[in-house]
C-alpha cells in the first residue's frame, strides 16, 4: 500500500520548531546546564543567554528588555495581566479560554465583568467599546482570533480604552511572528505571547508589561523575573523562543505574502468542489496569513476532520486546541454563525512548511472527505 504523505495544516494549534531555535537551544539542553542564579562561573553562559534573549524579544516588538517577563506560555501571560489589575474588566466574548476563564474567576471574586460582543464578521471596532463607562480597570481584546483568524485594530482599541481611563491588554498569541507587532505604536499596556505558535518550543511564552503598568507577583519565591515570577528559568526554551521570534520576524514580509496566496488558492479550490462553502471572517477585516476557516453546510466538522486525517491532512474543528473532543465553538457562536453551520466548520491553518502541492493535496483530500462525510 502506498504511504500517505502527511500534511500538517493546523499551525494555529501549534507549529514545528524552526532550525534556528533548535540550534540555539542545543547547548542549554545539556552542556550549559548551570543555574543562571548561581554565583560561580557555570551561571555565566546561561545568565548571559537569558539577557540576550530578553533583548532580542524586546527588539522584535519594540519594547524595553525589562518590559519582557518570561512565562510558561500564553495562558499564564493572559492570567497574569488580567489578575494584576483591579477595577472593571471588559473582555470580548470570542477571546481564548485563558482570557475568558481568568475574567470569570475574577468575577467570582467580586470584580465587575462586562462582555463585549464582536461584529458578525469576527472583529471588534472602537465603536464596540462604546459600552465602556468612564472608570478604571482593564480592557482585554485579542489581536487576532485563534479560530477564524480575524485581526483587530489594536492601536485604535487601546486608544479608546485609555481615553475612558482603562488599561489595555491584548492577547497576541496568534499574531506574533506572523504579522508586525509594535507595542509602542499600539500603545498597549500588556501583551501576551506564546513561543510554540511562532515555531519556538512549547511551554514558554512571555508577558510584555509596559514600564509603570501595575503587575502583581505571580509566583512567590526567588528573585527571578524581577522577583515577580520565581523559579529557575527554562534557559533552553527562553533561548529557543528568542531565536524563533527573531527568525520569524525577519520572514514576515515574504511569508505573509506567500501564505496569503496559498490561502486564496485553497479558498478557490474549496469553492470549486463545494459551491455553498462559507468562509467565516474572510470578507471584511484582514485575516492571519494562511488562515482558512470554512463551513461546509450539511456536513459534520468532526467527521470531516477524521476523514482528512485518514488522508494524512491535519486540520482542526471548533475549539480543538484545548480539548480532544470537538465542542460547538464559543467563537463561532459569538459571531452569530448558526449552530448547524458552526458544527460544519473546520479550521485550516497553513504555515511556513506548506507549499502549493500541499494546497492541491488538501483539496483532493477534501473532495474525498466531502464524498464520505456523515452528518
Ligand atoms: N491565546 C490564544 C489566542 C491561543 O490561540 C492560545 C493557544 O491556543 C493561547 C492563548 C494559549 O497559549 P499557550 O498554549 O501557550 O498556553
Amino acid at each position: 500500500m502506498e504511504a500517505v504523505k502527511r500534511i500538517y495544516a493546523d499551525h494555529a494549534a501549534t507549529t514545528k520548531l524552526c532550525e534556528a531555535a533548535f540550534k540555539a537551544m542545543l547547548p542549554f539542553l545539556r552542556d550549559e546546564f548551570g543555574n543562571p542564579s548561581s554565583l560561580h562561573s557555570w551561571a555565566k553562559e546561561p545568565r548571559s543567554a537569558i539577557n540576550v534573549a530578553r533583548e532580542k524579544i524586546a527588539q522584535c516588538i519594540n519594547a524595553e528588555p525589562e518590559e519582557i517577563l518570561f512565562t510558561s506560555g500564553g495562558t499564564e501571560a493572559n492570567n497574569w495581566a488580567i489578575k494584576s489589575t483591579g477595577g472593571t474588566l471588559y473582555v470580548s466574548s470570542y477571546e481564548h479560554h485563558s482570557v475568558l476563564n481568568s475574567a470569570n474567576s475574577e468575577a467570582v471574586r467580586g470584580r465587575e465583568l462586562v462582555i463585549i460582543k464582536p461584529k458578525m464578521g469576527g472583529y471588534i471596532m472602537p465603536r464596540n467599546l462604546s459600552v465602556l463607562k468612564s472608570g478604571t480597570g482593564l480592557v482585554s481584546i485579542m489581536s487576532a482570533n485563534n479560530e477564524i483568524g480575524t485581526t483587530n485594530p489594536v492601536r485604535l482599541l487601546s486608544e479608546t480604552a485609555h481615553d475612558k481611563g482603562y488599561l489595555f491588554h491584548t492577547d497576541a498569541v496568534q499574531m506574533l511572528g506572523h504579522l508586525k507587532v509594535d507595542v509602542k505604536d499600539w500603545g498597549v499596556d500588556y501583551l501576551s505571547a506564546s513561543a510554540h505558535k511562532f515555531n519556538g518550543p512549547k511551554g514558554i511564552g512571555f508577558l510584555y508589561c509596559r514600564k509603570g503598568a501595575p503587575l502583581q507577583s505571580f509566583l512567590d519565591g526567588g528573585s527571578q523575573e524581577s522577583g515577580l515570577r520565581a523559579g529557575t528559568e527554562n534557559v533552553a526554551a527562553i533561548v529557543g523562543m528568542a531565536a524563533a521570534l527573531e527568525f520569524n520576524c525577519s520572514q514576515i514580509a515574504r511569508q505573509s505574502f506567500r501564505l496569503e496566496r496559498l490561502a486564496a488558492s485553497l479558498c478557490d479550490g474549496i469553492s470549486r468542489i463545494k459551491k455553498d462553502a462559507h468562509f467565516p471572517g474572510r470578507d471584511i477585516m484582514p485575516q492571519l496569513p494562511g488562515f482558512v476557516s470554512v463551513s461546509f453546510p450539511g456536513c459534520s466538522a468532526e467527521s470531516l476532520l477524521h476523514l482528512l486525517d485518514l488522508k494524512g491532512v491535519a486540520v482542526s474543528a471548533g475549539a480543538a486546541c484545548n480539548s480532544r473532543k470537538v465542542k460547538t465553538s464559543h467563537v463561532l457562536k459569538a459571531i452569530h454563525l448558526p449552530r448547524k453551520l458552526a458544527e460544519s466548520t473546520i479550521r485550516i491553518s497553513l504555515g511556513y512548511e506548506n507549499t502549493d502541492d500541499d494546497v492541491s493535496a488538501i483539496i483532493d483530500a477534501l473532495k474525498f472527505a466531502l464524498k464520505h462525510n456523515a452528518t
